[in-house]
């Protein structure tokens, strides 16, 4: 049975629409008498101070930023077997019925706090919360009440102890950061066996429904671990300071596939504020457009507005210096969390890429077909063209055709394919 079966309208909690702890509590009691449950439980210690600092409506602000953060994750990262939900004030439980390894469930909660941590923005003030998360995998047949009393009293260990961030309950586990420690070692040589891969997927013209290009999404296929994802993967090339060595690999290796494609096929490479950080990053993509031959006209960088919250002087130096010889730069992930209007006029932007969240209800919430329409008519207004991605149904696309987006990618016609899969569909274009 689906843990979203379980999920009724009345335990939703109004400020972050997750579901609360009543619901929680069932779930892993059906989760846990099925067989395999593990679970996570982040809490937000300085949410008091951000209450007293901010007010409540800044300490709401920091709620609602953070569940989007941790449903993005999840979404992207685990499986559709995930339960999240808000159990109190400053705490959120994460839990999942996938059999995965305690390592896995280690890394996973070290990249969702590693996504936490990243500065979020209230009253034009940039703000880091570091939460601390508690570990567990349930015992067959545990009632879902003895599971979150478990989680609870690690939490409160965690919080007596002064520089520890994650603890397993069970107290079965080695001491923090092993999985990702691990990790960081095998990621050099990774790089140099080439097992990180980049997916493509593909992206469409909305009207005419013909290949227009695709998107870079990379994946490491390691050997013990197995597939890991993006978010992860460059999680754990941060603890290393290897990001810009993996960005770079990714973008030579993109490009290089790219530069075979038919000429009117474009190719978007995802980049992270710590692109930016290394210094000259225009400079760093010039070299690799030089050497894979790909025109830099027919490539588009995706930044999102987490990046420019880090750097907005140096991103935005950046761009302009990759606008400059023709390179399209596209805001990622639009319409989620503090949307910084700022970047709409300082920045050389092409394109508004909407998040998939405000792709998800168009076609049942009148609400959120208005807010289609808005950002449409704003995009269109800058003369920025409107990408939409997670298209998943047919009705999707019709109602983002009729608002008038320019490209679209997503499940209903690919998802992120092989090199030589995609190269067979661009030799039918
Ligand atoms: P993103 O840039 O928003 O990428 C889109 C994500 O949505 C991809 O997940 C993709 O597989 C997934 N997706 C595509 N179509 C659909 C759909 O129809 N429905 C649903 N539910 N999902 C869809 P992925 O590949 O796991 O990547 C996750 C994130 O990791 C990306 O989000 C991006 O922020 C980051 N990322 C991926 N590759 C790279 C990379 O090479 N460099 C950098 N800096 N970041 C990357
Ligand atoms: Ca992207
Ligand atoms: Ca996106």
């Amino acid at each position: 049975m689906d843990g979203t079966v379980l999920f009724t309208p009345e335990d939703r909690d109004v400020l972050t629409g997750l579901v609360g702890v009543d619901t929680a509590r069932v779930w892993l009691d059906v989760a846990g008498n099925a067989g395999f449950v593990q679970a996570m439980l982040v809490s937000l210690q300085r949410l008091q101070s951000v209450n007293l600092a901010y007010g409540m409506a800044g300490g709401d602000r920091v709620l609602v930023e953070v569940a989007r953060r941790i449903e993005h994750f999840v979404h992207g990262e685990m499986g559709p077997q995930t339960l999240v939900a808000r159990t109190a004030g400053g705490e959120f439980l994460v839990a999942s019925r996938q059999a995965l390894s305690r390592e896995r469930w280690q890394l996973l909660a070290e990249t969702l706090a590693r996504a936490i941590t990243r500065p979020l923005m209230i009253d034009g003030e940039r703000l880091t919360l570091a939460p601390r998360t508690a570990l567990l995998r349930g015992q067959p047949g545990e009632p879902g009440a003895a599971l979150l009393d478990r989680l609870d009293q690690a939490a409160q260990a965690l919080q007596r102890s002064s520089g520890r961030r994650v603890l397993w309950a069970d107290g079965s586990h080695p001491a923090r950061g092993r999985s990702a420690a691990c990790l960081e070692g095998d990621l050099l040589g990774a790089l140099h066996r080439d097992e990180i891969a980049v997916l493509f997927q593909p992206q469409f013209d909305i009207v005419t429904g013909a290949l227009a290009g695709a998107e870079a999404l990379a994946r490491w296929e390691h050997a013990s671990f197995g597939r890991i994802c993006a978010e992860t993967l460059f999680a754990v090339a941060d603890r290393g300071d290897h990001v810009a060595q993996l960005s770079r690999h990714i973008a030579l290796r993109s490009l290089t596939v790219a530069a075979t494609w038919p000429a009117p096929l474009r190719l978007s490479l995802n980049v992270t504020a710590e692109d930016f950080a290394v210094g000259d990053f225009a400079g760093q993509m010039r070299h690799v457009l030089t050497e894979s031959g790909f025109a830099p006209e027919r490539l588009t960088v995706e930044i999102t507005e987490q990046t420019l919250i880090t750097d907005f002087e140096a991103c935005a130096a950046a761009l302009r210096e990759l606008a400059d010889i023709g390179v399209s730069v596209a805001l990622d992930d639009f319409g989620t969390g503090f949307s910084n209007f700022r970047a709409l006029k300082a920045l050389p932007l092409d394109a508004l890429k909407l998040d998939r969240s405000l792709v998800n209800d168009i076609a049942h919430d009148p609400r959120d077909r208005a807010i289609l329409s808005a950002m449409t008519a704003m995009a269109r207004a800058l003369g920025m063209k409107v990408i939409a991605e997670g298209v998943e149904t047919e009705a999707q696309l019709a109602i983002l055709r009729d608002e008038g987006c320019d490209l679209f990618q997503g499940f209903l016609r690919y998802g992120p394919v092989e090199a030589e899969a995609f190269a067979a569909l661009a030799a039918a274009v």
